[in-house]
């Protein structure tokens, strides 16, 4: 049976990827929504291709726009915006699949609407399962909608898990692969005055500019630990994270028997959404072959978190729970932004994050409306702790420029 998509964050890396796999499969998949927050044009574009019966953008200026430009061209797409649109094309019954690739906090709510209207959920955006992992697992597990990971290491250890056991009987631990991103072997003296752009020169992969910052610092890894302890049910003391510059093994399963499952490919990440996609059947995603002999070496090392102060703070957010996890993402969205804006620099991220996540009181996360404060109270003490530092900061990166 055909599967019909609503594409949250269509005109992204990943929704961009999704598209790509989906058109090599008309027959298997249609579009209902595709959203899109600010890049108009780029939507038009996906909608004259694809068709869908509604269009969400983020304003109603953006809307006004799509709207005329898709009328002169004949096409009768829909065009809504806001928030609320979003939950109403990821619960709507005219889907059964939603793609959440949305980046950040503004995923959470049309992901947990998706997950509340038991639809299948093909995962891109992890701060949704790092803000309210627990409440989300609960909305999936109450109303039968079935998760998908499309991260790619999540992936990979999906694919390495067995099918049908009942609470991963005989997995020791899981292993999730980091590249180390642009900043591996850089000296940590030289990282203060980096740019943005340099930031986002990721050596294996081409994404989104916000998770190319947490690549750079590492706190992606450190996102994609919590996204694992709520995707897999396992403590953080038996998920592991292993650098490997290659990215050619995206994850391994070690079992108590002294076996270890990996999953290996190209770093496309058309390869894990086209697994998502189609699963349980496997499908043509556009990806080249992996040619092992031609790679020739694949090689390991031990996470330094002294030179990646990101990563042991994401390890801290997930030992302390409640809210400490939906803390640590807003204040590093907020971190990230000031980054990219150039009103701090590349160590001041972490700062942010520390002071942030090591000043507000933590506590449990009983309802929606918990984590919802718990975010906006670390977005205000994120910006108010930027406030103080960016003076002395932009002073250092005019002297640097
Ligand atoms: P991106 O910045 O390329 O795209 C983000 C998409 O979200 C865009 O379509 C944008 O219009 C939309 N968007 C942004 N802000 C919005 C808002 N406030 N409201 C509604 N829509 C909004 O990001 P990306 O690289 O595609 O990443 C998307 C998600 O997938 C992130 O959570 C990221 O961590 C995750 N992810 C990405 C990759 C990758 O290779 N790019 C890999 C694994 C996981
Ligand atoms: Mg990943």
């Amino acid at each position: 049976m055909q599967k019909r998509l609503t594409l949250l964050g269509s005109t992204g890396s990943i929704g961009e990827s999704t598209l790509d796999v989906v058109a090599r499969h008309p027959e298997k998949f249609s579009v209902y929504a595709l959203t899109a927050h600010r890049n108009g044009d780029k939507l038009v574009q996906q909608c004259l291709r694809f068709r869908p019966e509604v269009a969400v953008v983020g304003d109603a200026a953006t809307a006004l726009q799509v709207a005329a430009q898709l009328r002169e061209a004949g096409c009768t797409t829909e065009v809504a915006y806001g928030p609320q649109a979003l939950v109403e094309v990821s619960q709507s019954v005219h889907c059964d699949t939603v793609v959440a690739a949305i980046v950040g906090a503004a995923g959470l709510a049309p992901g947990l609407a998706a997950a509340r209207a038991g639809k299948r959920i093909l995962l891109a955006n992890k701060e949704a399962l790092v803000m309210s992992g627990a409440i989300f697992m609960d909305a999936v597990r109450d109303h039968q909608a079935t998760l998908l990971p499309v991260d790619s290491e999540h992936n990979a250890i999906f694919q390495c898990l067995p099918r049908e056991m009942e609470l991963h009987g005989g997995v020791s631990k899981i292993v999730l692969t980091a590249s180390g991103g642009p900043f591996r072997s850089r000296e940590p003296a030289s990282l203060a005055a980096v740019t943005p752009d340099e930031a986002c020169k990721h050596p294996n992969w081409v994404m989104g500019r916000k998770i190319s910052v947490d690549s750079a610092t590492m706190m992606n890894k450190g996102l994609e630990v919590i996204e694992a302890h709520w995707l897999f049910g396992l403590p953080g003391e038996r998920i592991d994270v292993l650098i490997h510059p290659q990215s050619v093994i995206h994850s391994l399963v070690s079992y108590v028997d002294g076996s270890v499952l990996a999953q290996l490919g190209n770093p496309d990440m058309r390869t894990p959404i086209a697994h998502a996609l189609a699963y349980p059947e496997r499908i043509d995603s556009g990806v080249a072959q992996l040619d092992l002999a031609q790679i020739a070496a694949l090689s390991f090392e031990k996470p330094d978190y002294a030179r990646f102060p990101c990563l042991a703070l994401a390890m801290q957010a997930l030992a302390e729970g409640g809210l400490a996890s939906a803390t640590l993402n807003a204040a590093n969205e907020v971190a990230v932004d000031a980054f990219l804006s150039r009103k701090i620099g590349f160590m001041a991220i972490a700062q942010v994050v520390g002071a942030v996540l090591n000043g507000l009181h933590n506590r449990n996360a009983l309802a929606l409306d918990d984590v919802l404060e718990a975010d906006a109270a670390a977005r205000r003490a994120a910006t108010e702790f930027i406030a103080r530092i960016s003076t002395a900061d932009a002073l250092h990166l005019a002297g640097t420029r």
